[in-house]
């Protein structure tokens, strides 16, 4: 049985195309992709595509899109053995950990990638994450799939999505997953690493599409006054701020600041501390200067990334609005996101 492969265009580099005649950089008509990348009849897939209305660059991108992807994915889960959705590369860190939460007990892959470069010219990057993404999204081991997780393919790497982080802007290797191992590797042989790979499952796909916005990232810095810190907190509706910090988890301990967080934490406010390190973890109580943290309950999100701090808030206050229930999920690894 040939596997079939759904194709979900919503923009980004990836989908352009210089027009012969003006010379212009357009978005291909994603009906005649074989067209434009005859390497795919020669894959024993069977693949068919969907796009979105107007294809956006990914710094557009939006919850209301990640709704949109995730409800395509619901509609087409049974008719399909995996998905690839066609990304840009700015803020598909965002969409992949969106993704991950949203598509609960997901048993098949769904595969974001993009490039750096447009699929249609010379040294594009893009046809070979496409292709290799297809042969990812289609692969099966004694009829399961291999990967059953929201991951990215970018420049010969496959990782878990809510791990990454776009590091680079004009490298092709644009992604890292600096405390989480790779899933893959394409060489001659694409090389899966079993170990890290989550194992497939039997529970029932349940997707969620309730997001919470009310949220904001603060990223510390010596000097940071007070009333910049009370004008977020003081942000109307808001519901859970991150908090960037310092190394293992360390901010100021002026006075100041730790009473604006207990008098934010007092109103139910969630404040989740994540660290502005690329990699490493928050360990709050480790040094003085985030000792305060624990006593006043802001909760340490260890290894998360930024990308997956927003995402996991967004979702987890779109399910609860149960002040114990909320910190519970936040301290939980609920896709992989964190070690705990
Ligand atoms: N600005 C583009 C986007 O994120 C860059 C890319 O596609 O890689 O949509």
């Amino acid at each position: 049985m040939r596997s079939k492969v759904l194709l979900i265009y919503t923009g980004g580099t990836i989908g352009m195309m210089q027009d012969a005649k003006s010379g212009q950089l357009k978005p291909f008509d994603f009906k005649h992709l074989s067209e434009q990348i005859p390497e795919l009849n020669k894959f024993d897939v069977s693949l068919s595509a969907v796009s979105f209305g107007k294809p956006i660059d990914s710094s557009d991108m939006s919850p209301d899109v990640w709704i949109e992807i995730a409800e395509t994915i619901k509609k087409n889960y049974d008719k399909h053995d995996g998905f690839v959705i066609l990304h840009g590369s700015d803020t598909m860190s965002f969409t992949a950990s969106a993704l991950s939460f949203m598509l609960e007990n997901l048993n098949k892959p769904v595969i974001l990638t993009g490039s750096q470069l447009p699929i249609g010219t010379i040294r594009t990057d893009g046809k070979e994450n496409l292709i290799t993404a297809i042969e990812i999204a289609a692969a099966k081991e004694k009829g399961k799939p291999v990967v059953s997780e929201v991951c990215i393919y970018f420049e010969y790497q496959l990782y878990r999505g809510n791990r990454t982080h776009k590091y680079n802007a004009e490298h092709f290797q644009a992604f890292q997953s600096p405390n989480y191992p790779i899933l893959a590797e394409a060489g001659v042989h694409i090389k899966y690493n079993r170990s890290a790979l989550k194992k497939v499952g039997t529970k029932k796909l349940n997707v969620q599409t309730k997001l919470n916005t009310d949220i904001s990232i603060l990223k510390m810095y010596p000097g940071i006054s007070e009333h910049v810190v009370n004008a977020i907190l003081g942000t109307k509706n808001l519901k859970a701020l991150i908090i960037e910090t310092f190394g293992a988890g360390n901010a100021t301990t002026q006075q100041w600041f730790i009473d604006a967080l207990k008098k934010a934490i007092s109103k139910e406010i969630t404040i989740l501390n994540v660290t502005q390190c690329n990699a490493g973890k928050v360990e709050q109580g480790k040094y003085a200067t985030s000792a305060a943290f624990n006593k006043i309950g802001v909760i340490g999100g260890s290894d998360l990334t930024s990308e997956a701090a927003v995402a996991k808030l967004m979702y987890v206050l779109g399910s609860t609005t149960k002040q114990k229930e909320i910190e519970k999920l936040l301290r939980s690894d609920l896709r992989g996101e964190m070690t705990i």
